[in-house]
């Protein structure tokens, strides 16, 4: 049995509301995004949102609106899609990598401290994962950085809907950004969003997101008419147009459904997989709610005659799609010869890296997928165990 990795759920209420966006002759940004953002912001408990045409212009947005500069540093860690750290180096800044935590992949943050301390450029913004859904140490994080001043921009991308000690991610630091990619937990097919508390940081993203063009202006200086604007900084072209705003609005009210099915499906896996010596499954801290956007299986290699990636071809032998979230970064190319990185310099990234493996996990998912998964697995460990 074929089971791919990814597989949307996209039903006939989105193809309806699309419809209705292409039948209205409104296409791009309009009221349909406007009660998008409405909508998302109460589900995360953000004051203002700003929906975007994807998550990296979330990310980088919000890096302009802290005032990231050239010369100074952004705070992430390697255990992360190429997308969090390109936006720091848009700017000319330093992408600093700090290491994570063993158990949930994401950042540790008493090597955010000590980098802190210890970092010869000033650090203007902290970018923390939250790797595959489970939300980062904040409380650890934003003292670290209240401290002196220093801004959290969450890479939110695998994390709605996620909760941290009962509030949800999204009213956690200064700015959180979400993406609605084709695999991600709400899709728009392509879309992002980023939510803030604060009405400056809002103000900011939504006028750079848009050729830098004032709404505004034309009230402040009492010029009449609504062909007027004016453009008040050299913006980008990053607005959610109102046919993915209808998916989104669709998805947005299945959201809760959907994570309780790939909940279920988790510890369907955790059952199959957490007592066996092949496979580590996922921890879950106590107070964290889990989006379950990835669920990313290790491997206890020296149980085993075969390794990560022998595992994964097995598997796609028998018609199991898998995939790997992440190549850390420090040993991509560009980073690695930009700040001369060694695979061993973020030991944790790089030793993990080398034993994991995303399973499917999707709301569509049917039983007998479910069980295909469980058995192969299963069957590739016992069939290559030591
Ligand atoms: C998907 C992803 C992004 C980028 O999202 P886009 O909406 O495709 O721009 C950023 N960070 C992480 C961790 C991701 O998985």
């Amino acid at each position: 049995m074929r089971v791919p990795f990814h597989r949307p759920e996209i039903g006939r209420e989105e193809i309806d509301e699309v419809t209705d966006s292409l039948l209205s002759g409104w296409l791009t940004t309009g009221p349909k995004t406007k009660l998008f953002e409405e909508e998302f912001s109460r589900a995360v408990g953000a004051s203002h949102a700003v929906a975007l045409n994807s998550c990296t212009a979330a990310l980088h947005l919000a890096l302009e609106a802290v005032g990231l500069k050239e010369g100074e540093a952004v705070i992430t860690s390697p255990m992360t899609f190429a997308a969090t750290a390109g936006v720091v180096r848009y700017f000319g800044a330093r992408t600093v990598f700090v290491d994570v935590e063993r158990d949930t992949l994401n950042m540790d943050p008493a090597l955010l401290e000590k980098a802190l301390k210890e970092l010869d450029v000033p650090v203007r913004a902290v970018l923390p994962i939250h790797y595959a859904g489970h939300p980062c140490e904040m409380d650890a994080i934003t003292d670290a950085c209240g401290k002196s001043g220093i801004k959290v921009v969450e890479d939110a991308a695998h994390a709605f809907p996620s909760a941290y000690k009962g509030r949800p991610v999204g009213s956690l630091g200064d700015i959180t950004c979400f993406s609605f990619y084709a695999t991600k937990t709400l899709t728009t097919g392509e879309g992002g969003m980023a939510v803030t508390e604060d009405e400056a940081l809002a103000d900011r993203m939504r006028v750079m997101s848009l050729h830098g063009i004032s709404k505004d202006a034309w009230k402040r200086y009492g010029i009449e008419g609504d062909w007027y604007y004016e453009v008040v900084a050299p913006g980008f072209k990053y607005n959610m147009p109102d046919i993915a705003a209808a998916l989104g609005l669709v998805q947005l009210r299945k959201a809760e459904a959907m994570q309780r099915r790939r909940e279920a499906i988790a510890a369907r896996y955790d059952e199959a997989f957490g007592k066996t010596d092949w496979i580590e499954v996922p921890a879950v801290r106590k107070g964290m709610r889990h989006s379950r956007h990835l669920y990313v299986i290790r491997l206890n290699l020296d149980t085993l005659t075969i390794d990560r990636n022998a595992f994964i071809d097995r598997l796609r032998e028998k018609g199991i799609g898998t995939s790997v979230h992440f190549i850390p970064l420090h040993t991509q190319p560009y980073y690695r010869d930009l700040y001369g990185f060694a695979e061993e310099d973020f030991p944790v990234s790089f030793g993990e890296y080398r034993r994991i493996i995303s399973l499917p996990i999707f709301p569509g998912m049917e039983d007998k997928e479910i069980d295909a998964v469980v058995s192969s697995v299963l069957e590739t460990a016992e069939n290559n165990s030591r």
